[in-house]
Protein backbone atom coordinates (compact mmCIF):
# COMPACT_ATOMS: atom_id res chain seq x y z
CA UNK A 1 0.00 0.00 0.00
CA UNK A 2 1.29 3.54 -0.94
CA UNK A 3 2.22 5.81 1.90
CA UNK A 4 -0.18 8.54 0.73
CA UNK A 5 -3.03 5.76 1.12
CA UNK A 6 -3.18 6.25 4.89
CA UNK A 7 -3.95 9.87 6.64
CA UNK A 8 -3.22 10.68 10.45
CA UNK A 9 -5.57 8.68 12.38
CA UNK A 10 -6.71 5.42 10.67
CA UNK A 11 -10.39 5.35 9.13
CA UNK A 12 -13.25 6.59 10.28
CA UNK A 13 -15.38 3.49 9.98
CA UNK A 14 -14.55 -0.21 9.93
CA UNK A 15 -13.55 -2.86 12.32
CA UNK A 16 -12.28 -3.14 16.05
CA UNK A 17 -9.06 -5.57 15.65
CA UNK A 18 -7.88 -5.35 19.35
CA UNK A 19 -10.39 -6.91 21.97
CA UNK A 20 -10.23 -8.43 24.96
CA UNK A 21 -12.54 -10.43 26.91
CA UNK A 22 -12.92 -12.74 30.58
CA UNK A 23 -11.23 -15.77 28.75
CA UNK A 24 -8.23 -13.12 29.78
CA UNK A 25 -8.30 -9.84 31.47
CA UNK A 26 -11.51 -7.97 30.08
CA UNK A 27 -14.52 -7.65 32.03
CA UNK A 28 -17.13 -8.46 29.39
CA UNK A 29 -18.40 -11.93 27.85
CA UNK A 30 -17.43 -12.59 24.10
CA UNK A 31 -21.24 -12.36 23.72
CA UNK A 32 -21.13 -8.62 25.13
CA UNK A 33 -18.14 -7.42 22.87
CA UNK A 34 -20.09 -8.96 19.78
CA UNK A 35 -23.36 -6.83 21.00
CA UNK A 36 -21.98 -3.69 21.78
CA UNK A 37 -19.55 -3.62 18.81
CA UNK A 38 -22.59 -4.24 16.83
CA UNK A 39 -24.82 -1.26 18.37
CA UNK A 40 -21.39 1.09 18.35
CA UNK A 41 -21.91 0.20 14.47
CA UNK A 42 -19.11 -1.11 13.75
CA UNK A 43 -18.22 -3.47 10.49
CA UNK A 44 -16.46 -6.09 12.61
CA UNK A 45 -14.41 -6.97 15.64
CA UNK A 46 -12.31 -9.53 16.38
CA UNK A 47 -11.83 -11.22 19.50
CA UNK A 48 -8.31 -11.27 20.78
CA UNK A 49 -7.53 -12.43 23.98
CA UNK A 50 -4.25 -12.70 25.32
CA UNK A 51 -2.13 -16.80 24.59
CA UNK A 52 -5.58 -18.24 24.04
CA UNK A 53 -8.01 -19.27 22.12
CA UNK A 54 -10.86 -19.90 24.43
CA UNK A 55 -13.27 -17.45 24.02
CA UNK A 56 -13.59 -18.38 20.56
CA UNK A 57 -16.68 -20.75 20.47
CA UNK A 58 -18.80 -18.22 22.43
CA UNK A 59 -17.75 -15.19 20.36
CA UNK A 60 -18.46 -17.53 17.00
CA UNK A 61 -22.20 -17.92 18.44
CA UNK A 62 -23.12 -14.89 19.45
CA UNK A 63 -21.65 -13.57 16.09
CA UNK A 64 -23.95 -15.68 13.90
CA UNK A 65 -26.97 -15.42 15.78
CA UNK A 66 -26.95 -11.40 15.02
CA UNK A 67 -24.92 -12.34 11.58
CA UNK A 68 -22.13 -9.95 12.77
CA UNK A 69 -19.01 -10.57 11.19
CA UNK A 70 -16.22 -11.46 13.47
CA UNK A 71 -12.37 -12.49 13.18
CA UNK A 72 -11.00 -14.72 15.67
CA UNK A 73 -7.76 -13.91 16.96
CA UNK A 74 -5.35 -13.60 19.71
CA UNK A 75 -2.66 -11.14 21.30
CA UNK A 76 0.61 -13.26 21.81
CA UNK A 77 3.29 -12.59 24.29
CA UNK A 78 6.35 -12.55 23.50
CA UNK A 79 9.76 -10.85 23.80
CA UNK A 80 12.70 -9.54 21.42
CA UNK A 81 16.48 -8.69 22.83
CA UNK A 82 14.64 -7.51 26.29
CA UNK A 83 11.57 -5.42 24.63
CA UNK A 84 8.10 -7.04 25.46
CA UNK A 85 5.93 -7.73 22.79
CA UNK A 86 2.28 -8.56 21.89
CA UNK A 87 1.53 -9.90 18.65
CA UNK A 88 -1.93 -10.50 17.35
CA UNK A 89 -2.29 -13.29 15.18
CA UNK A 90 -5.57 -13.63 13.36
CA UNK A 91 -7.39 -16.46 11.28
CA UNK A 92 -5.28 -19.49 12.12
CA UNK A 93 -5.79 -22.66 12.66
CA UNK A 94 -6.99 -23.29 16.01
CA UNK A 95 -6.08 -27.08 16.40
CA UNK A 96 -2.28 -26.13 15.40
CA UNK A 97 0.27 -28.32 17.51
CA UNK A 98 2.80 -25.18 17.45
CA UNK A 99 0.05 -22.89 18.56
CA UNK A 100 -1.20 -25.27 21.32
CA UNK A 101 2.05 -26.15 22.57
CA UNK A 102 3.02 -22.47 22.55
CA UNK A 103 -0.19 -21.60 24.40
CA UNK A 104 0.29 -23.99 26.79
CA UNK A 105 3.93 -22.84 27.77
CA UNK A 106 2.85 -18.85 27.90
CA UNK A 107 -0.22 -19.74 29.75
CA UNK A 108 2.02 -22.16 32.74
CA UNK A 109 4.57 -19.64 32.58
CA UNK A 110 2.22 -17.02 33.70
CA UNK A 111 0.70 -18.55 36.39
CA UNK A 112 4.49 -19.23 37.77
CA UNK A 113 5.33 -15.75 37.10
CA UNK A 114 2.20 -14.65 38.96
CA UNK A 115 2.84 -16.36 42.00
CA UNK A 116 6.35 -15.11 42.14
CA UNK A 117 5.12 -11.66 41.89
CA UNK A 118 2.16 -12.32 44.79
CA UNK A 119 5.00 -13.68 46.49
CA UNK A 120 7.12 -10.60 46.12
CA UNK A 121 4.00 -8.24 46.26
CA UNK A 122 2.60 -9.84 50.03
CA UNK A 123 5.79 -8.58 51.74
CA UNK A 124 4.27 -5.29 51.27
CA UNK A 125 0.66 -5.96 50.30
CA UNK A 126 -0.80 -8.81 52.41
CA UNK A 127 -3.01 -10.82 49.24
CA UNK A 128 -2.34 -14.32 48.14
CA UNK A 129 -2.33 -16.48 45.56
CA UNK A 130 -6.02 -17.13 46.12
CA UNK A 131 -6.97 -13.39 46.01
CA UNK A 132 -5.48 -13.37 42.82
CA UNK A 133 -7.66 -16.24 41.58
CA UNK A 134 -10.56 -15.17 42.99
CA UNK A 135 -10.30 -12.19 40.38
CA UNK A 136 -10.25 -14.77 37.54
CA UNK A 137 -14.21 -15.31 35.81
CA UNK A 138 -13.67 -17.81 34.11
CA UNK A 139 -11.28 -20.18 36.34
CA UNK A 140 -8.82 -22.30 34.68
CA UNK A 141 -9.44 -21.14 31.38
CA UNK A 142 -9.30 -17.31 32.22
CA UNK A 143 -5.46 -16.13 31.03
CA UNK A 144 -3.83 -14.39 34.20
CA UNK A 145 -2.14 -11.40 34.22
CA UNK A 146 -0.98 -8.49 35.65
CA UNK A 147 -4.90 -6.72 35.71
CA UNK A 148 -5.76 -9.89 37.73
CA UNK A 149 -3.01 -9.01 40.42
CA UNK A 150 -4.13 -4.97 40.83
CA UNK A 151 -8.09 -6.66 41.17
CA UNK A 152 -6.92 -8.57 43.97
CA UNK A 153 -4.87 -5.29 45.51
CA UNK A 154 -8.06 -3.19 44.62
CA UNK A 155 -10.52 -5.98 45.96
CA UNK A 156 -8.42 -5.71 49.64
CA UNK A 157 -8.17 -1.71 49.41
CA UNK A 158 -4.92 -1.11 48.22
CA UNK A 159 -6.06 1.16 45.42
CA UNK A 160 -9.25 2.46 44.07
CA UNK A 161 -8.95 1.25 40.51
CA UNK A 162 -7.44 -1.38 38.16
CA UNK A 163 -5.19 1.72 36.84
CA UNK A 164 -4.20 3.31 40.02
CA UNK A 165 -2.85 -0.41 40.75
CA UNK A 166 -1.06 0.21 37.58
CA UNK A 167 0.73 3.38 37.78
CA UNK A 168 1.76 1.80 40.95
CA UNK A 169 2.95 -2.11 42.63
CA UNK A 170 1.92 -3.45 39.06
CA UNK A 171 3.56 -1.38 37.52
CA UNK A 172 6.29 -2.41 35.20
CA UNK A 173 8.86 -0.45 36.19
CA UNK A 174 7.98 -1.41 40.26
CA UNK A 175 10.06 -3.68 42.31
CA UNK A 176 7.55 -6.36 41.96
CA UNK A 177 7.54 -6.53 38.82
CA UNK A 178 8.77 -10.16 36.60
CA UNK A 179 8.73 -10.37 33.09
CA UNK A 180 6.72 -13.55 31.86
CA UNK A 181 9.18 -15.90 30.15
CA UNK A 182 8.01 -15.77 26.44
CA UNK A 183 8.74 -17.30 23.07
CA UNK A 184 10.55 -14.69 21.05
CA UNK A 185 8.65 -12.26 18.35
CA UNK A 186 10.40 -13.93 15.61
CA UNK A 187 9.01 -17.65 16.84
CA UNK A 188 5.59 -16.19 17.42
CA UNK A 189 5.43 -14.92 13.65
CA UNK A 190 7.04 -18.44 12.35
CA UNK A 191 4.06 -20.66 14.49
CA UNK A 192 1.31 -18.43 13.25
CA UNK A 193 2.69 -18.65 9.71
CA UNK A 194 2.44 -22.40 10.43
CA UNK A 195 -0.65 -22.38 11.32
CA UNK A 196 -2.07 -19.92 8.24
CA UNK A 197 -2.93 -16.91 10.31
CA UNK A 198 -1.81 -13.12 9.87
CA UNK A 199 0.33 -11.41 12.42
CA UNK A 200 0.46 -8.08 13.55
CA UNK A 201 2.99 -6.43 16.25
CA UNK A 202 0.11 -4.91 18.69
CA UNK A 203 1.06 -1.39 19.88
CA UNK A 204 4.91 -1.02 18.57
CA UNK A 205 5.52 2.53 20.39
CA UNK A 206 3.69 1.98 23.19
CA UNK A 207 6.15 3.37 25.85
CA UNK A 208 4.24 2.77 28.70
CA UNK A 209 5.27 -0.95 28.43
CA UNK A 210 8.62 -0.32 27.34
CA UNK A 211 11.00 1.87 27.81
CA UNK A 212 13.00 0.82 24.89
CA UNK A 213 11.02 0.01 21.45
CA UNK A 214 11.16 -2.13 18.85
CA UNK A 215 14.06 -1.03 16.34
CA UNK A 216 13.76 -0.25 12.80
CA UNK A 217 16.13 -3.35 12.37
CA UNK A 218 13.55 -5.51 14.68
CA UNK A 219 10.75 -4.41 12.74
CA UNK A 220 12.81 -5.24 9.42
CA UNK A 221 13.85 -8.98 10.73
CA UNK A 222 9.93 -9.80 11.85
CA UNK A 223 9.20 -8.46 8.25
CA UNK A 224 11.57 -11.01 6.87
CA UNK A 225 10.46 -13.59 8.92
CA UNK A 226 6.43 -13.41 8.30
CA UNK A 227 4.95 -10.67 10.08
CA UNK A 228 1.99 -9.62 8.55
CA UNK A 229 1.15 -6.12 9.43
CA UNK A 230 1.62 -3.46 12.18
CA UNK A 231 -1.23 -1.71 14.56
CA UNK A 232 -0.86 1.62 14.16
CA UNK A 233 -3.63 2.88 15.07
CA UNK A 234 -3.89 2.36 19.05
CA UNK A 235 -4.06 5.40 21.55
CA UNK A 236 -0.54 3.83 23.28
CA UNK A 237 1.53 4.57 20.17
CA UNK A 238 2.52 8.22 20.26
CA UNK A 239 1.77 10.26 16.83
CA UNK A 240 5.82 11.25 15.80
CA UNK A 241 6.03 6.98 16.41
CA UNK A 242 2.98 6.82 13.91
CA UNK A 243 4.87 8.56 10.80
CA UNK A 244 7.81 5.97 11.52
CA UNK A 245 5.35 3.29 11.63
CA UNK A 246 3.63 3.72 8.66
CA UNK A 247 6.80 4.62 6.40
CA UNK A 248 8.46 1.11 7.93
CA UNK A 249 4.52 -0.67 6.52
CA UNK A 250 5.17 0.92 3.17
CA UNK A 251 8.65 -0.58 3.12
CA UNK A 252 8.34 -3.78 3.97
CA UNK A 253 4.48 -4.17 2.52
CA UNK A 254 3.15 -4.71 5.82
CA UNK A 255 -0.97 -4.40 6.59
CA UNK A 256 -1.54 -1.48 8.61
CA UNK A 257 -4.57 -2.01 11.59
CA UNK A 258 -6.18 -0.58 14.17
CA UNK A 259 -8.05 -1.51 17.55
CA UNK A 260 -9.11 -0.43 20.61
CA UNK A 261 -8.03 -2.70 23.24
CA UNK A 262 -10.63 -2.72 25.09
CA UNK A 263 -10.81 -4.43 28.59
CA UNK A 264 -14.77 -3.71 29.10
CA UNK A 265 -14.50 -1.60 32.37
CA UNK A 266 -10.96 -3.03 32.71
CA UNK A 267 -9.44 -0.42 31.21
CA UNK A 268 -10.40 3.38 29.89
CA UNK A 269 -10.06 2.13 26.42
CA UNK A 270 -13.06 2.47 24.49
CA UNK A 271 -14.78 0.03 21.61
CA UNK A 272 -13.78 1.48 18.55
CA UNK A 273 -12.06 4.01 20.13
CA UNK A 274 -9.28 2.94 16.37
CA UNK A 275 -10.56 0.79 13.44
CA UNK A 276 -9.14 -0.86 10.99
CA UNK A 277 -10.20 -0.61 7.11
CA UNK A 278 -12.33 -3.07 5.39
CA UNK A 279 -9.84 -3.73 2.67
CA UNK A 280 -7.29 -4.58 5.24
CA UNK A 281 -9.99 -7.14 6.85
CA UNK A 282 -10.26 -8.64 3.39
CA UNK A 283 -6.34 -9.05 2.97
CA UNK A 284 -6.23 -10.71 6.60
CA UNK A 285 -9.65 -13.02 5.99
CA UNK A 286 -8.26 -14.31 2.35
CA UNK A 287 -4.70 -14.68 3.45
CA UNK A 288 -5.84 -16.91 7.02
CA UNK A 289 -6.62 -20.29 7.18
CA UNK A 290 -10.30 -20.66 8.51
CA UNK A 291 -13.19 -18.54 7.82
CA UNK A 292 -14.68 -15.41 8.29
CA UNK A 293 -17.76 -15.56 10.88
CA UNK A 294 -20.65 -13.77 9.15
P1 LIG B 1 0.84 -8.93 31.75
O1 LIG B 1 0.70 -9.46 30.34
O2 LIG B 1 0.40 -9.94 32.76
O3 LIG B 1 2.18 -8.33 32.04
O4 LIG B 1 -0.20 -7.76 31.92
C1 LIG B 1 -0.28 -6.73 30.98
C2 LIG B 1 -1.74 -6.44 30.72
O5 LIG B 1 -2.16 -5.42 31.59
C3 LIG B 1 -2.00 -5.94 29.31
O6 LIG B 1 -2.91 -6.81 28.71
C4 LIG B 1 -2.65 -4.62 29.48
O7 LIG B 1 -3.82 -4.53 28.71
C5 LIG B 1 -3.03 -4.55 30.92
N1 LIG B 1 -2.82 -3.17 31.39
C6 LIG B 1 -1.74 -2.42 31.20
N2 LIG B 1 -1.89 -1.19 31.75
C7 LIG B 1 -3.12 -1.18 32.28
C8 LIG B 1 -3.86 -0.20 32.97
N3 LIG B 1 -3.37 1.00 33.24
N4 LIG B 1 -5.09 -0.51 33.38
C9 LIG B 1 -5.59 -1.72 33.13
N5 LIG B 1 -4.93 -2.71 32.45
C10 LIG B 1 -3.70 -2.43 32.04
FE1 LIG C 1 -4.69 -7.12 28.42
FE1 LIG D 1 -1.05 -5.74 24.49
ZN1 LIG E 1 -4.35 -6.05 24.23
Amino acid sequence: MARDEYNDCGPASGWDLHCHTVFSDGTKTPAELVALADANGLHGVAITDHDTTAGWDDAQKAALSRGFPLLRGSEITAQDEHVSVHILAYQYDPQNEGIITMFQATREARIERAKRMVSRLSKDFPITWDDVLRQTKKGEETTVGRPHMADALVSAGFYRTRSQAFAGAISSSSKYYIPTPSPTALQVVQVVKQAGGVSVVAHPSDLSRNKVLLSDRQIARLAQGGLGGLEVWHRGNRPEERERLLDLACRFDLLVTGGSDWHGEGKPNKLGENLTCDSVVAQIVRRGAIKLIA
